[in-house]
């Protein structure tokens, strides 16, 4: 410890007296004293652009960039920003801090939940066949292996499993997931969120699926990617034995939006990260995440874990009341606060009215709203049937979760406008 400082400072005062040389000379300028100091206020490149920032009145989707990082969270970000360190070291040490935190045996900082679940597919490959990193997709495709899903667990994510050479096998009945296991079987994937009345109808309930994966000796990964809060989904379902838990960095966690959290079995992790950057030639390898975000990543589990959650879930409603009072007197206005049971647990206000007396449509509000400055993102549920519980195309949708300071004010006032006076510009 000490020898090291001593070694900073000689190391410091080599490169002051260096400097000093060269400006005292004052042949070339120096590229680093020619720009401002780290720490000065950055150009905002959104401006420089031509980018307009957002009111996210939507949620944390992925197009709006999901989460903003808390201020603790952009300072471990702009401070890894400094130094160079040695990646594999620094994902290493990230995932044991991460794993002891959210205890659970392993952990894995990958560039968010998507990817997660293709390392965990490409380390049940690894696992099943004693497979190099270089032979994935090649081997899975040559050997016909399979991850087994119920029907309604299929999601645009498959995609993600898909590209390690797996085929998806889809079961309905527990009767058909018990006869789908095979020597091909590497994996088993849930779906946390999947909606109970898909059709078919999700019938194999968390529990049962895990366990009759283990009875096979196959890992289960569960994709929980959007369901933290509650905070102790970090370590619940890590904790029912699932090998694999997948968490997204950039939504609730509000950790950088290119991160995410493998959660699971220390051996299954290893195997995760030896098909992940840095190394070449693996699956992982385009799916690098910086050494930013990695400090990030860790700075947000600090965070989420200083929180808590009636303390959150307080001030969302809160912000939620703010918008629900100021559309009190809207003719034919019913608002509704739903909480969504699993994903996105967190208030979300339905608004429902009759278009043909208030004199605009859901839809034509969202347009105005997205037009405005500062442009106004509601969520993508508002005016459209099917897609979200029971909002329907006289319904808009908004979740104030994602919204800043002062936000729910500016969003208040701007629907109480438009739905009072549709044809005021
Ligand atoms: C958002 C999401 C993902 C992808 O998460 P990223 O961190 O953006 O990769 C995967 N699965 C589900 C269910 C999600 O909601």
């Amino acid at each position: 410890m000490t020898q090291r400082t001593d070694q900073q400072k000689l190391s410091r005062r080599g490169f002051l007296e260096f400097s000093t040389a060269v400006a005292a000379a004052a042949v070339l300028p120096s590229v680093a004293a020619a720009e401002a100091p780290a720490g000065a206020a950055a150009d905002d490149y959104y401006a420089k652009l031509g980018v307009p920032t957002v009111i996210n009145a939507a949620g944390t989707y992925t197009y709006l960039t999901a989460a903003v990082m808390p201020p603790s969270v952009q300072r471990a970000v702009a401070a890894a920003a400094h130094h160079p360190v040695r990646l594999k070291e620094l994902h290493k040490a990230a995932g044991e801090y991460i794993a002891k935190r959210l205890k659970c045996e392993g952990a894995l900082v990958t560039s968010g939940a998507s990817a997660a679940l293709t390392l965990a597919t490409a380390a049940s490959i690894a696992s099943k066949g004693n497979i190099k990193p270089e032979e994935i997709p090649q081997a899975a495709l040559e050997r016909g292996y399979e991850v087994i899903v119920q029907k309604s667990h299929r999601y645009e994510y498959d995609h993600a499993m898909i590209l390690c050479g797996v085929k998806v096998r889809e079961v309905v009945t527990v009767d058909d997931y018990r006869k789908a296991f095979s020597d091909r079987t590497v994996m088993t994937n849930y779906f946390n969120d999947a909606a109970p009345e898909n059709n078919p109808p999700t019938q194999i309930d968390r529990e049962t699926w895990l366990r009759i994966a283990h009875e096979h000796n196959v890992p289960c990964h569960l994709d929980a990617a959007a369901d933290m809060p509650p905070i102790e989904n970090l370590w619940k379902y890590t904790g029912m034995g699932f090998d694999f838990v997948c968490f997204s960095g950039g939504k609730g966690i509000r950790g950088p939006q290119n991160a995410g959290l493998l959660l699971g079995k220390k051996k299954l992790i290893d195997l995760a990260a030896e098909n992940d950057s840095p190394n070449s030639e693996a699956v992982g390898r385009g799916m690098k995440v910086a050494k930013e975000q990695i400090a990030g990543m860790v700075a947000a589990v600090d965070w989420i874990l200083s929180q808590d959650d009636a303390t959150m879930q307080r001030e969302f409603l809160d912000r939620t009341h703010v918008i629900q009072a100021a559309l009190k007197n809207v003719p034919t206005l019913k608002s509704e606060i739903f909480m969504p049971k699993i994903a996105n647990h967190v208030p979300h206000l339905f608004l429902r009215y009759d278009p043909k007396v208030v004199g605009i449509t859901p839809l034509q509000v969202a347009d105005k709203l997205r037009a405005q400055n500062p442009p106004i993102e509601l969520n993508p549920a508002t005016g459209n049937s099917g897609r979200f519980h029971t909002a329907d195309e006289n319904t808009i949708v908004l979740a104030t979760w994602m919204l800043q300071p002062g936000e729910a004010e500016v969003v208040a006032a701007a629907l109480r406008k438009l739905l009072t006076q549709p044809n005021v510009s």
